[in-house]
């Protein structure tokens, strides 16, 4: 059974999201302030957790900042309330999977937790260890490294480095790219592939703006060669 971390204060939507969860056969555990929810995210053993932005003691921002920084690559879906969080949690690079608006419809947040937790199972299903230049790849133990030095990837970077490689010397429209990593029923815009390939660069590229590996083709779209 997938184990879920929920961290939010209003008991409201703590709940119901519990309920939930819940009733898809996920195990629930939750968090209702920031530090709470650090110290218990920080225990391993959670398949996914969901944070909110506003929480009391610690906000979303800090606790997603200090799980990266101690290590803990335990996927996040973040939820925000005003377009300001939005920006920030794309901006910053925090390393949240994804996020979703509030107010929000039980039906839009479960497929999104289905769609991170079925995107780690297929990294993990994946090849074992993928070296190129100086990086290495590990998608059984979900880890990356540069130079020897370790590199956080979010689990859709990790699931799009996996399908280019896996179509390595093959030009893969937008399009392609979107149904083979976000998956079909997720409705993104396709422009979504090029902040994530540039995300994704800025990690493993030594020139992100005159990339070696994942290689921009005008009009169509990205190809990756090792
Ligand atoms: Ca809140």
């Amino acid at each position: 059974m997938e184990k879920i971390l929920i961290i939010e204060d209003e008991e409201s939507i703590l709940m119901a999201l519990a309920d939930d969860l819940a009733l898809e056969g996920y195990e629930v555990a939750s968090a209702r302030d920031g530090l709470q929810g650090l110290s218990m995210a920080k225990e391993k053993g959670h398949d996914l957790i969901i944070l909110d932005i506003m929480l009391p003691k610690m906000d979303g921002f800090e606790v997603c900042k200090q799980l990266r920084q101690a290590g803990v690559g335990t996927p996040i879906l973040m939820l925000t309330a005003k377009s300001q969080e939005i920006d920030k949690v794309l901006g910053l690079e925090l390393g949240a999977d994804d996020y979703v608006t509030k107010p929000f419809s039980p039906r839009e947040l479960i497929a999104r937790v289905k769609a991170i937790l079925r995107r780690v199972k297929g990294i993990q299903e994946q090849m074992d260890v993928y070296r190129f230049g100086d990086v290495e790849i590990d998608f059984k133990k979900y880890e990356v490294k540069k130079k020897g030095q370790p590199v956080y990837l979010t689990t859709l970077e990790f699931s799009l480095i996996g399908f280019l490689i896996k179509h390595k010397d093959q030009v893969l429209d937008r399009s392609a790219i979107l149904d083979g990593v976000w998956g079909e029923d997720v409705y993104v815009l396709p422009k979504t592939v090029d902040t994530h390939i540039g995300h994704l660069r800025k990690k493993i590229e030594d020139d992100p703006a005159n990339p070696k590996h994942i290689i921009g083709v005008r009009g169509i779209g990205y190809k990756f060669i090792s």
